[in-house]
């Protein structure tokens, strides 16, 4: 059967196919240590989960308005004002499946085909895909350790033409970890408001950021920014709520609504109950954010101090979310060669650069424990050594 062309444009994940490969090395009984996974190791705090089986008994398991439960989205909204200090309404919410939804919404809802979406790489690797999908262009901009992996405003000036339509900023970023500093957003809402383009931006770990790290939204980073960006962001991360797909776009009444026209058609609402969960995710106290971000501050520290202790390998060390991104060069291999002969030899699994737009960087995640950590970087030293 002859398939739609734009979805022939999208490639099969090379993150799925190392990630099932590992996954049958471990079922045939081998000792594969997992650096691949984009969760947090936790379990959901206990009073989120309470609130959903409550809900559940309550019956709260009919459909619900296509937007979101309006409890949820007002909480949202006041979350969103005071981290901000910007005027978020219930209206200007709607609550996704997840934000990886809420992105591929937002691209449906306002991008043409053969306009230009601007994605600095290293990038996640599901938006050009989204782009693509929607029939739009990927524009990337390359960057490097030089500027923190992170896209200056000269580069973002010069990637705009008359097509640029949208913008995509992650920071905390997965794959490098790497965070903006409030001036470098500061300068880069300068020329979203100049150009008038719309960003999107990502803040999906803003939650997770370590040491002097300052989470700025660019929404807030100019008198004006706030009408051209759109904050996507959700519970996964933060709250150990990745299986429950909550998550949301913040922005323009206009777009908010286009987007919750789209979900009414495709998807309606987000599974009710679990609206509850994130309703106590947020009505209650913050602290089971705090103790997984120290958690991961700890498995920060001791990778990052044996990662560095490995000759011929580099790495910056990552300011938030839970990531390190590994400059491979000389080991002369590609990424996937890298990943692929990691898990044969040292049965360690690690995602190629290559799905984040660098062939010559491999990701490796720090959302597991400690001893895993230790063992898994004694692994990839002995891989390291025996290839340069
Ligand atoms: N954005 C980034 C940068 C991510 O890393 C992820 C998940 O890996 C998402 C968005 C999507 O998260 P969700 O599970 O809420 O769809």
């Amino acid at each position: 059967m002859k398939l739609a062309a734009r979805v022939e444009k999208v490639p099969p994940s090379v993150t799925l196919a190392i990630s099932a490969k590992a996954k049958a090395m471990k079922a045939e009984g081998m000792d594969v240590l997992n650096f691949s996974v984009g969760e947090p190791d936790f379990d959901t705090p206990k009073h989120i989960v309470a609130a959903a089986k409550q809900a559940l008994d309550e019956g709260k398991t009919r459909y619900g308005p296509a937007a979101g439960e309006p409890k949820l989205r007002s909480l949202i909204a006041q979350t969103l004002s005071q981290e901000t200090g910007l005027d978020y309404k219930s209206e200007n919410i709607v609550v996704t499946n997840g934000g990886k939804h809420s992105l591929y919404n937002l691209m449906v809802a306002v991008i043409n085909p053969g306009d230009e979406v601007i994605i600095p790489a290293p990038y996640w690797l599901s938006y050009p895909e989204m782009v693509k999908l929607v029939e739009g262009i990927p524009v990337i901009v390359q960057t490097g350790a030089d500027t923190g992996y992170k896209i200056t405003p000269e580069m973002l000036r010069q990637a705009i033409t008359p097509k640029t339509k949208l913008f995509v900023l992650n920071s905390p970023s997965n794959p490098t970890g790497m965070v903006y500093t409030p001036d470098e957003i500061r300068a880069l809402a300068e020329v979203v408001v100049e150009t008038g383009i719309l960003v999107v931006s990502d803040e999906i770990y803003s939650k997770i950021i370590y040491d002097d790290a300052q989470h700025l939204s660019i929404a807030a980073a100019h008198p004006e920014s706030y009408k051209y960006t759109l904050i996507s962001s959700g519970f996964a991360k933060s709250f150990a709520m990745t299986g429950w797909r909550i998550g949301y776009l913040a922005g323009d009444v206009n777009i908010i609504k286009a987007t919750t026209r789209i979900q009414s058609h495709s998807t309606s609402n987000v599974c009710t109950f679990a609206q509850y969960g994130a309703v106590a995710a947020l009505e209650n106290s913050q602290d089971c954010v705090e103790e997984m971000r120290l958690a991961f501050a700890k498995r920060r520290e001791v990778m990052f101090e044996l990662l560095n202790a490995i000759p011929g390998i580099s790495c910056l060390k990552p300011d938030g979310a839970f990531y390190m991104y590994l400059n491979i060069s000389k080991t002369g291999l590609t990424s996937v060669d890298f990943c692929n002969l990691l898990l044969e030899e040292q049965q360690l699994a690690a995602v190629p650069g290559q799905a984040f737009g660098n062939d010559d960087h491999i990701r490796l995640s720090y959302a597991t424990d400690l001893t895993t950590i230790e063992k898994g970087i004694k692994r990839l030293e002995e891989f390291v050594k025996s290839k340069i």
